[in-house]
């Protein structure tokens, strides 16, 4: 009995410490998991100041959960989510470019940049971007 009440104090005193707060989020994850490996890193080699590292990274990240301004924290949120967008394409784009090696080349359009995925070994071709439809002429 004298445990739910207890319980019933702390669940009822986090939920008042949350209220209106940011909380987490994948950044906010992203933070504190990079700054435990810092810890893990500066703890069994030879670079102390990774430390600093980790102490910075969990105060950005428990700041960001206390904070009140939704719209910024959001924001810092959707840059990091479009970085990581941005390098699984890149990624993705570069696992294709190896898989296609042996029977495609990728070009870039010269008028919009649009990547293009052209046959390899069919001599001097006229390329039309599928985008903006500028049409080119190479040797594959
Ligand atoms: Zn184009």
């Amino acid at each position: 009995m004298r445990w739910q009440i207890w319980k019933q104090r702390v669940t009822t005193a986090l939920y008042r410490l949350f209220q209106g707060r940011y909380g987490t989020d994948q950044l906010t994850v992203v933070l504190f998991v990079v700054s435990v490996l810092c810890s893990l890193v500066a703890r069994f080699s030879r670079l102390p100041w990774l430390m600093l590292l980790y102490y910075a990274g969990m105060l950005f990240g428990f700041w960001r959960m206390f904070s009140r301004n939704f719209a910024a924290r959001s924001r810092e949120n959707q840059w990091m989510l479009s970085l990581v967008y941005k390098a699984r394409m890149q990624g993705r784009m570069l696992r294709n470019r190896f898989r296609d090696r042996k029977d495609f080349h990728y070009l870039k359009c010269p008028a919009c940049g649009q990547h293009l995925r052209v046959p390899k070994g069919k001599g001097k071709i006229e390329i039309t971007c599928r985008s903006c439809r500028a049409a080119f002429i190479r040797k594959v």
